[in-house]
């Protein structure tokens, strides 16, 4: 045992930060100009996520974020850069399990779905948000722990799903005040089926061979592993030689074509532009078919917001009965950003009012009356007292001034004495100093809530 009367240690502890990529998500006013957005933004943004959602019947599920490290080898793919290098991965070491912090979504919902055998009755849309966990370089809109909505539509096989869901997220995106083509577009291609996929791969081989000598390490490596990949390059000294690779588009067979095209026709008639990108492949190997991304101009390289894409061999590979699928992450931190950095408006997490309370004996009594206001929707900070007391009136009213509120509620003797309060507007626009009853907040609490 401590002794409890033995002199602590006299060196004063050191401040432990956070791990390297990982983020505090803060309120605004604790926020440095350089930070992520701040916390209320990212309530507005499940706010508007769960309305949206709603109305195409997204369901909301939640699933760890510790999964079995052979969940993402069997559902990613051995040679995807995650599993390669960017898996938090470690043994249990009292029961020696294999564990992963979970780098996407995905493969643990559909393991879930299979676990609980949720398509038995039919097909199911389900969303979730949460952290995701990828060891890779900490840079502008890219984190070790980053936040991702996720959305997966779970038994549906045909080209009208895949439409849906892309017009789903461009209503979110407008609901959160951004403008398709000026601020997003949607980028859209076929990965076609395994067979197909693999005639063009040999294609490929043989093409990216003639041209070895052009070739960076990274694609040398992958030429024979996954030369899919070598596609989604982002070394610039490799762009031409990419740009003159077979096309996958070439080896479609007729279904593949029919199903892309079915896509298209029904994001034309909604009236959606979007480009054609061939070279849009994605990092999971579970794709096939329709797969897509939002993008942006306004992050520099980290410009993708929102990846998706179908995925219909995804629960047979995970030991499930077959089931068709497609769905999407998208990046919150990326998403706010661009907001933010966009100068759009998201909405104040100030309250509407602040209690000032020059003396302590005024506190009961104003207790109840912020409940009362409280019980008519309105919210409001109270004063409350420090080691030192309540401070001065001019200290509070400065507390008052920072929290943002509209108001400040005057809880002074000379008021309390006349059964009122003082309403005084914070702000220049907000006209003069009100007495209103303390006997009937119902009467006056609008006045806070509208202002
Ligand atoms: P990128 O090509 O930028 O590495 P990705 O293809 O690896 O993205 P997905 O796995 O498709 O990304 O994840 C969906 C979305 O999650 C991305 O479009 C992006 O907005 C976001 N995202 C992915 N990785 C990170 C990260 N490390 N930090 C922040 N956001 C990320
Ligand atoms: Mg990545």
């Amino acid at each position: 045992m401590a002794d409890p009367t033995a002199k602590p240690n006299m060196k004063a502890p050191s401040p432990l930060p956070a791990v390297k990529g990982m983020n505090d998500i803060l309120p605004a006013q604790v926020l440095r100009k350089d930070k992520l957005p701040d916390s209320a933004s990212w309530q507005w943004f499940e706010t508007v996520v769960r309305d949206v959602l709603a109305r195409y019947g997204y369901q909301y599920v939640l699933t760890p974020v510790v999964e079995p490290t052979a969940l993402f080898v069997r559902g990613l793919g051995e040679v995807t850069d995650i599993v390669e290098k960017e898996m938090y991965s470690w043994r249990d070491e009292m029961n020696g399990d294999e564990l992963t912090l979970r780098p996407e979504a995905t493969a643990g919902i559909v393991r879930a779905m299979i676990e609980h055998n949720a398509l038995y009755n039919g097909p199911l849309r389900l969303w979730t948000i949460g952290p995701m966990f990828r060891h890779e370089r900490p840079q502008k809109g890219r984190y070790r722990q980053f936040f991702q909505l996720n959305v997966e539509a779970l038994g549906f096989a045909g080209p009208d799903v895949d439409a849906e869901q892309i017009l789903m997220v461009r209503r979110l995106l407008k609901a959160l005040g951004l403008q398709e083509q000026r601020h997003v577009r949607l980028d859209i291609n076929t990965l076609g089926q395994p067979d197909e996929r693999a005639a063009h791969r040999s294609a490929l081989v043989g093409y990216l061979e003639a041209h070895a000598a052009s070739l960076d390490d990274d694609a040398r490596r992958r030429l024979h592993s996954n030369p899919l990949r070598i596609l989604d390059t982002k070394n610039p000294a490799m762009q031409s030689l990419v740009e003159g690779a077979p096309k996958l588009i070439d080896h479609l067979g007729a279904a593949s074509r029919e199903h892309f095209d079915a896509v298209r026709a029904a994001l034309e008639a909604a009236g959606l532009e979007y480009r054609i990108n061939p070279r849009l492949v994605r990092g999971m190997d579970y794709y096939n078919l329709t797969v897509y991304e939002w993008v942006t101009d306004h992050l520099g390289s980290q410009g993708t917001v929102c990846g998706g894409g179908r995925y219909d061999g995804l629960f047979e590979q995970l030991g499930g009965k077959p089931a068709p699928a497609i769905g999407f992450g998208l990046g919150i931190e990326r998403l706010l950003m661009l907001i933010q950095e966009l100068g759009l408006r998201t909405p104040e997490a100030s309250p509407m009012a602040y209690a000032v309370v020059p003396e302590a004996a005024a506190m009961p009594r104003a207790m109840l009356l912020l409940e009362a206001l409280r019980e008519q929707g309105v919210t409001v900070q109270m004063h409350a007292a420090g080691r030192e007391g309540l401070g001065s009136m001019k200290s509070q009213f400065k507390r008052a001034d920072a929290s943002g509120a509209r108001f400040a509620l005057v809880f002074g003797a000379d008021e309390l004495a006349q059964g009122m309060v003082a309403v005084k507007p914070l702000r220049a626009e907000g006209g003069a100093q009100v007495l209103r009853p303390l006997a009937t907040p119902g009467d006056w609490a609008h006045e806070l809530r509208t202002a």
